[in-house]
């Protein structure tokens, strides 16, 4: 039986007061891309360090006052504390990008929501590639001084730890979080109570805690119900990232969502740009529109233009069924008495969670609440972009699908935090310190090339050696605890070998991303691996999702291929990937491979992870490699083909004979190519190449410079200009909104008056004008436009260009004539054909959803 406490208490460490900066650095996470920061607390107690999933407040609650006091002999650790301690006071106080850059925008806030954050491993609060994205854009928001906050959930559980049982099937553990050893700092009220806000569910509100994290400049605020003001089924809610069912799912996004925002109220702070990481956080725009309402006395449809002027999303999912979306009467349940208070009706709510509002049986979705709420949206790269805007093109049913308003700004990593420390020190030799302040300088990464080829050869091996010694231990320990006979515990000593190739695969274990491709044709694989002359290897790591059963199939597939005795030396698979397994992995690989189902890797970041390490990525032209991949700096298989749905069989044959082709000829012999003094020069320069090429664009400083030019302070500006003099322009905008949407019947393009079947040369124009019957709208609130390209097959204009006309003369009879001259600029067959969009100045685009009237 479990004892029950009747009295908690607290033991803190007696830290002596000249060691108190540890405690500093250990409260804010900026330690953790810090190298210096990560080898000051390892020196501490490199064993319990590592034991304690690199923890400092874990390491400092967790050391004997003993090695305190030895500490404080330590002249040599008193430096080192005493520079790393500077170093965070320096960053903190340095002037910034953003202040230098944005001054008449000081008074911006960006609250960036997400519903998880991958910043260290010893904050599980995050199960992978959207949370480690989340994380890293945090650090460079810091980095750039940007005015930006997080809003996340503390979760009591976190994701699952992930162990296989003798068969390799997956198996998930939930240990807790414990709360007093992880770096939150709580929010505390005048008085000193904690902070509490609350969530609407159905009948009740759930009460929630706020805890901060501080990362570098940026505070990180996490929601907890775990509180003994909730019923204990509500206590529950905030217990596993992705975890329980739909139910759950929806109360954590209510809770993020409009938690989210009465969390940020009530400790002063008022964002002017809320970004959304991904749909979860959708419900954030439904209660700033509420308060907004509430505040000022106004109608749902002026709140909402300010709001959304002020709204940013950012869209992961290129799989429809991967994105969150509830049955109507699930709906209806939770905002029954929410929906009253915005003022507008169940009609009108479903719109906004649908494609086709008027289709009654399309479920609520999180992605179209968050489309339709935001003034702009993105993919996280190029073809991602491309993607969505086929995805959701449904919702501007009449604009081709190059013209639909979702954008793109490809994803980066954190450059500091998934460098190895030894290439870090190597950098800051050749290329400079500044690469740590400007990764985002082509002409400080161009000085890789000024690295003795030997050196980097050497360190790049040394990140090898590492790598298989964390392998072997990790195997050990993961046979140790399946219970092994201690001969096959023993054999972990002997798998891998620090001189081979290394191939590494590490990330999610969904089926699109094809964990087991490379055994398709096992017996060319064996040929590869059975070489001595050039022996090749894998490390694959990976969780499946707990309810996909496929992802998990895979793994066990991919497990027991690693218990072949052929391939049991070359191939293992490390259980339990988190950050502090990437880390070894990316720094220590040769080569990163990923084999996903084009185009279903929206971005895919784990490649660059590798790639700032000048681990060459064997990569399908899907995602961010797309854009990376210049022909020398890694290797493509295939050239970006899509196939059908039902030719998967036959698409897995073909991709996986590319890659056995691009290992045999290409990737073993450029590896083995060795000169008399043992380095493999050609290789060399390609790592180089790779680093020189892809560092300086694929990191999250880029990305968060774009997020920041692109999305955060045109949005500051719109939401500022609609929101000043009590929402006059917001009342302005809805009122037209109204009066343009009312009139809109009447808009016709009545005449064109342009060339047809004509013969023309380049160079040269032509004259149109297009007549349009505007009724009682003013020309000054449409834009008439030329759509031209050229023809495709189909005697269509495959991917238009739109070019504007002016309005002649005045209106007669609600007739307008919008004339131009239109340039020939290219030689081809033509076409073209005539719209009318309505146009605004506190608009960020003028597609708005049926109001596009064609000619
Ligand atoms: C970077 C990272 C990922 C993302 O990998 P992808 O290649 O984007 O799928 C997943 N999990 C962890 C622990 C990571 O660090």
């Amino acid at each position: 039986m479990p004892v029950r406490s009747i009295r908690t208490y607290t033991v803190l460490p007696s830290i002596p007061e000249r060691l108190k900066p540890l405690q500093v650095l250990a409260n804010n996470l900026w330690w953790c891309w810090n190298a210096n920061a990560v080898a000051l607390f390892r020196r501490i107690n490199p064993d319990l360090f590592e034991a304690l999933d690199h923890s400092p407040i874990r390491l400092l609650t967790t050391l004997e006052q003993k090695r305190f006091e030895e500490l404080l002999d330590d002249d040599g650790f008193l430096a080192h504390m005493d520079r790393v301690a500077e170093a965070l006071d320096h960053y903190m106080k340095a002037p910034t990008w953003y202040e230098e850059t944005y001054k008449a925008e000081k008074d911006a806030k960006i609250a960036y929501f997400s519903a998880e954050f991958g910043i260290h491993e010893s904050v599980p609060i995050y199960s992978g590639g959207l949370g480690v994205l989340a994380g890293d854009h945090l650090k460079s928001a810091s980095d750039l001084g940007l005015p930006l906050v997080g809003v996340s959930l503390m979760y009591r559980e976190g994701y699952f730890r992930q162990y296989l049982n003798v068969d390799g099937w997956q198996q998930e553990r939930y240990p807790e979080n414990d709360f007093f050893t992880l770096p939150l700092i709580p929010e505390l009220a005048a008085d000193g109570s904690p902070v509490i806000v609350s969530a609407p569910l159905p009948g009740r509100d759930v009460f929630l805690r706020i805890w901060r994290i501080q990362v570098g400049r940026v505070p990180l605020y996490l929601l907890d119900a775990n509180i003994p003001e909730n019923r204990p089924e509500d206590r529950a809610i905030t217990s596993q990232l992705y975890g329980g069912d739909s139910n759950t799912r929806i109360q954590q996004e209510i809770i993020l969502g409009i938690g989210g925002i009465r969390a940020l109220r009530k400790i002063g702070q008022k964002p002017s740009i809320c970004h959304m990481n991904e749909g979860h956080a959708a419900f954030v725009s439904l209660e700033r529109i509420r308060v907004l309402m509430e505040e000022n006395k106004l109608s749902f449809e002026v709140a909402a233009e300010a709001v959304k002027a002020g709204t940013c999303f950012t869209t992961h999912t290129p799989v429809p069924a991967g994105n969150d979306a509830f049955p109507a009467s699930m709906m209806d349940h939770y905002f029954a008495d929410y929906l009253p208070k915005l003022g507008i009706d169940r009609a009108q709510f479903f719109s906004l969670g649908r494609i086709r509002p008027e289709n009654n049986d399309e479920p609520f979705s999180m992605t179209v609440l968050a489309i339709k709420l935001a003034n702009v949206s993105n993919g996280v790269s190029a073809l991602h972009g491309e993607v969505s805007r086929d995805m959701w093109n449904g919702i501007w049913p009449t604009l081709p699908k190059g013209e639909v308003p979702i954008g793109s700004v490809t994803n980066g990593v954190h450059t500091q935090t998934w460098l190895a420390p030894e290439l870090a020190q190597l950098f800051d030799r050749y290329i400079g310190v500044h690469w740590e302040e400007e990764p985002t300088n082509f002409d400080i990464w161009k000085r890789v090339e000024s690295i003795p080829d030997a050196e980097l050869w050497r360190t790049h091996e040394r990140c090898r050696e590492r790598l298989i010694v964390l392998a072997r231990a990790r195997l050990k320990a993961q046979l140790k605890r399946r219970g092994a006979p201690p001969a096959d515990v023993d054999r972990a000593e002997e798998v891998l070998d620090p001189e081979a190739l290394t191939i590494g695969f590490a990330r999610r274990f969904a089926t699109y991303k094809r964990g087991d491709l490379i055994f398709r044709d096992i017996e060319r694989l064996l040929q590869l691996t059975n070489s001595t002359q050039r022996p090749i290897q894998f490390v694959f790591s990976g969780k499946a999702h707990p309810k996909d059963n496929g992802g998990k199939e895979l793994i066990s597939r991919v497990v027991q291929y690693a218990k072949r005795e052929e391939l049991r030396r070359k191939v293992v698979f490390l259980e339990d990937y988190e950050m502090n397994v990437c880390r070894y992995l990316v720094q220590g690989v040769d080569v990163w491979l990923n084999n996903p189902r084009r185009p279903h890797e929206a971005s895919g970041t784990s490649g660059m992870k590798a790639a700032v390490n000048g681990g060459l990525n064997l990569s399908i032209l899907d995602g961010w490699w797309c854009e990376g991949y210049d022909g020398e700096n890694g290797w493509a298989i295939g050239s970006g083909e899509e196939y059908k749905h039902d030719a998967e069989t036959y698409q897995d044959d073909v991709e996986s004979r590319a890659l056995y082709e691009i290992l045999e000829k290409e990737v073993l012999p450029m590896f083995y190519q060795r000169g008399a003094d043992g380095l493999p020069r050609q290789w060399i320069r390609r790592m180089k190449r790779c680093i020189a090429t892809l560092v300086p664009v694929f990191n999250t400083n880029r990305m968060v410079e774009e997020y920041t030019e692109k999305s955060y302070v045109p949005s500051h500006r719109r939401f500022r200009t609609l929101e000043a003099d009590h929402l006059k322009s917001a009342r302005e905008l809805a009122d037209w909104r109204k009066k343009i949407t009312g009139d809109w019947r009447q808009v016709r393009v009545e005449n064109v008056d342009a060339p047809n079947g004509d013969l023309l040369r380049v160079g040269t124009t032509f004259p149109v004008k297009v007549t349009v019957q505007l009724g009682t709208i003013a020309p000054k609130d449409v834009e008439v436009q030329l759509c031209y390209g050229l023809l495709d097959a189909m005697g269509e204009v495959a991917e238009p260009k739109p070019f504007v006309l002016s309005p002649n003369g005045s209106p007669e009879a609600g007739k307008v004539n919008f004339t131009g001259t239109v340039p020939c600029a290219a030689s081809g067959q033509f076409g073209f054909s005539v719209r009318v969009l309505p146009k605004h100045a506190n608009l960020n685009h003028s597609f708005e959803p049926g109001l596009v009237t064609w000619g």
